[in-house]
């Protein structure tokens, strides 16, 4: 069996309140799935039916080929790691680590040597003796880790453990989550609402909305091929441009225009939403002679902000558009200026078809 976890029409009803709808979803052994998503998206209780803190209202959830639907959370041997931390503030770093194995009546020469490699991988070795309020943020939660690794649990689910960090050292654990990822080989399913985390850190990403998938896939093709107008828009910046098909590789738009779109999407007549990434789009000067190969509006320039690195500018077109184009910048003389008539293009292969 390859996967590590199955959900069969798994779904959780709270009253009349669908928190997740019937849901198939396969997770392979040794693979890094997030859970990206909205607040309220269904996250929190997916994790939480396959931990076992809660129970589906229906479906069935198989660990290895196993059913574990009705399995108490202890027996399942899913390790899970809270926002929150959720250490026992009484007790040293040492004993919060150790528990899980006393728990399981392990013997305390084995607690000892676990304890203390635990502590090691998570870079935590010297700490034992402090209680959790006498360190950071990040170390706690580097000692939630360890609480969690030190048992070797089949499953690693992190539930947004990153979320109370500033940006800094949240991605200094993201680097580290990941290494301890590949150490140890085990399956992590990890829950965030952060889409940089998610692309930065996945084998593939689960995004979810309104207790249901809406996509499943790699980074890479969530960012370049979003199957729906919600995944195009929660995953980076996106242009949205709706028209009819003209034919099967040009579509009627706003003004009495039309574009090119790749071949063999839809066939005429079809009402189209497609989607051009602004990294996508260049700006060129009007009197700039553009290759028939290559989309062009004409337009103005409506607004351009700085922001570092790239310069973000919105142009309002001759046709009704708002169109955004993303750049490297360059220095302020260079840099666009609102009210400057401009052309906009992109190349037809870069715009993908959505699903209405
Ligand atoms: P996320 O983790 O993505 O923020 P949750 O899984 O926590 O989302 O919640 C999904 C939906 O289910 C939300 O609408 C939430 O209000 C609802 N919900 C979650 N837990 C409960 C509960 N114990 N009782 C009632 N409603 C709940
Ligand atoms: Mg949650």
């Amino acid at each position: 069996m390859n996967n590590a976890i199955a959900l069969r029409g798994i779904s959780k009803m709270y009253g009349p309140v669908p928190a997740l709808r019937p849901t198939d979803l396969s997770v392979e052994t040794g693979e890094f799935l997030t859970l990206l998503g909205p607040s309220g998206s269904g996250k929190t209780t997916l994790l939480n039916l396959i931990a076992g803190a809660t129970g589906p209202t229906t479906g069935v959830i198989l660990l290895d080929g196993r059913d574990i639907t009705r399995m108490p959370p202890r027996e399942r041997g899913i390790g899970m790691v809270f926002q929150n931390y959720a250490l026992m503030p009484h007790m040293t770093v040492f004993e919060n680590v150790a528990y899980p194995l006393r728990a399981r009546h392990s013997p305390s020469k084995t607690i000892r040597a676990k304890v203390m490699e635990a502590l090691e991988r998570v870079g935590l070795r010297g700490f034992e003796d402090r209680k959790p309020r006498q360190l950071s943020g990040g170390q706690q939660q580097r000692v939630g880790i360890a609480r969690c690794i030190v048992y070797s649990p089949a499953i690693i689910m992190m539930d947004e453990p990153l979320g109370a960090l500033d940006k800094n050292l949240r991605e200094q654990m993201q680097g580290e989550i990941k290494r301890l990822h590949k150490e140890l080989g085990t399956t992590f399913i990890y829950v965030t609402h952060d889409q940089e985390e998610a692309l930065n850190m996945s084998d593939r990403i689960c995004l979810m909305s309104t207790g249901a998938i809406a996509q499943l896939g790699t980074p890479d093709e969530l960012y370049f091929q979003p199957s729906n107008r919600f995944v195009a828009e929660f995953i980076g910046e996106s242009n949205l441009i709706s028209g009819r098909m003209e034919g099967d590789s040009r579509m009627a738009i706003a003004g009495n225009r039309s574009v090119a779109i790749p071949g063999g999407r839809a066939s005429g007549g079809a009402e189209l939403l497609v989607m051009v990434r602004p990294e996508r789009v260049r700006l060129c000067s009007i009197d700039e002679p553009i290759n028939d190969a290559v989309n062009v509006l004409s337009g103005e320039i409506a607004g351009s902000s700085f922001v570092g690195g790239m310069t973000r500018v919105t142009v309002q077109t001759e046709n009704g558009l708002k169109l955004t184009a993303k750049m490297i910048s360059g220095r302020i003389e260079s840099r666009p200026v609102p009210g400057a008539r401009v052309q906009v293009c992109w190349s037809p292969s870069d715009m993908v078809v959505l699903e209405k």
